[in-house]
């Protein structure tokens, strides 16, 4: 069965009964577990766990100390283009917003490598919007051999692409690729995506299962918090991981958590998350799968992202720039969002450090890998 087979037997109105009817008991059932179903996530994200927050924070620091140590993992965005042809009513690059666009070229990608890598990140992560004609996958493999001298380890956030195109990232050396689903609420998806290739809500559904097939090294899934309800959007998430899991189960796989920031026509957040629930979700997420990274950006707090070190986090991002040639070459380009936490890399590496957890910048090469091999 496909995830997209699976996902239509659920109903969404009915999962969100069946969250908000958890008891007490339910909860301490899947707190006493070392294996929990998604029956079991249900019971920790709902409205019933959040008075179990602390044993919920003491079980997912000993479970992630467990399996990743004290390691927090750093890196940092690359965004290559602001071009989109999608109209996204949360997002800045929304097509309908008249705002300068901008694609780096390759003079601009290696001086915005060179930014990065001096400022002492090993890992990044390209970002673009969606402009099939302009960002495309020949662009994305120029992009990757141009900065692939800098880096140890690349990922990718761009457009859901067929599964040769991951096929040829993959060889080119891409150990993973982000692509969060924004909301399974399938009724009101449109209204968030009302055009754009973006609006096709099967298409996005099933990219995961393309990027697994093109053996991909690791997958980041992920809900846009703010969109619909944050607790029925991430069981569904969840069901998706634990689907995916199960059947490419030679991947990596990470889960991250982007809270709709202000941004350019972005005004009001219609369903927001505040911080001890999104605390509540991390910890649901690292009982539910020991395994499971979890990743967390400078979206957020600097007071919530100095607590989350020790609660469940293995990789974060730090000194992002969200804005093409943001570190180098066009500093006042138009963000994709805000940011809340400015601090420097070194700064950051000093709080991780002062909690006796070590921060990591490099830990792949590219010479694991199949494709290098090859
Ligand atoms: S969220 Fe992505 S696809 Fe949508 S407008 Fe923004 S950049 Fe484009």
């Amino acid at each position: 069965m496909t995830f997209k087979e699976i996902f239509n037997t659920y109903n969404y109105e009915q999962i969100e009964k069946e969250i908000s009817e958890k008891t007490s008991s339910e909860v301490q059932i899947a707190l006493n577990k070392n294996k929990l179903s998604t029956e079991d996530f249900k019971a920790l994200i709902s409205p019933a766990a959040s008075s179990y927050l602390e044993q919920m924070a003491v079980k997912s620091q000993a479970l992630t100390k467990q399996r990743f140590g004290k390691i927090i993992q750093l890196y940092a965005p690359l965004y290559l283009s602001n071009e989109c042809n999608n109209i996204c009513t949360y997002c800045g690059y929304s097509f309908d917003n008249k705002i300068k666009r901008k694609t780096l070229n390759d003079q601009e990608i290696i001086e915005e490598a060179k930014a990065v890598k001096a400022l002492g990140f090993d890992h990044v992560l390209l970002v673009t919007g969606e402009a099939n004609a302009t960002v495309h996958l020949k662009y994305f493999l120029h992009a990757i051999e141009l900065i692939k001298p800098f880096f140890a380890n690349i990922s990718i956030e761009v457009q859901p692409l067929d599964e040769e195109e991951y096929l040829s990232l993959q060889k080119a050396g891409v150990y993973s690729v982000l692509v969060y689903q924004e909301t399974y609420n399938k009724q009101n998806y449109g209204t968030f995506h009302p055009k754009g290739k973006k609006s096709n809500f099967d298409y996005r559904l099933e990219t995961p299962d393309r990027a697994c097939k093109s053996e991909i090294h690791k997958i980041g899934l992920g809900v846009l918090l703010g969109l619909n309800d944050w607790r029925i959007d991430s069981f569904f998430c969840a069901l998706h991981l634990d689907y995916l899991q199960k059947v490419y189960w030679k991947s990596k796989y990470s889960i991250s958590f982007p809270r709709i920031r202000p941004a350019e026509g972005v005004h009001e957040v219609q369903n927001p998350i505040h911080e001890k629930e999104l605390l509540q979700l991390i910890c649901a997420y690292r009982l539910f799968n020991p395994d499971l990274e979890i990743s967390i950006s400078t979206r957020e707090t600097p007071h919530f992202r100095n607590n989350v070190i020790r609660l469940g986090a293995t990789s974060m991002s730090a000194e992002s720039k969200t804005n093409p040639g943001g570190y180098a070459v066009a500093k006042e380009s138009l963000e994709q969002f805000t940011i809340d936490d400015n601090r420097t890399l070194s700064e950051f590496k000093e709080i991780i450090k002062k909690q006796g957890y070590e921060p990591v910048l490099k830990d792949w090469d590219r010479v694991y890998s199949d494709s290098y091999a090859k």
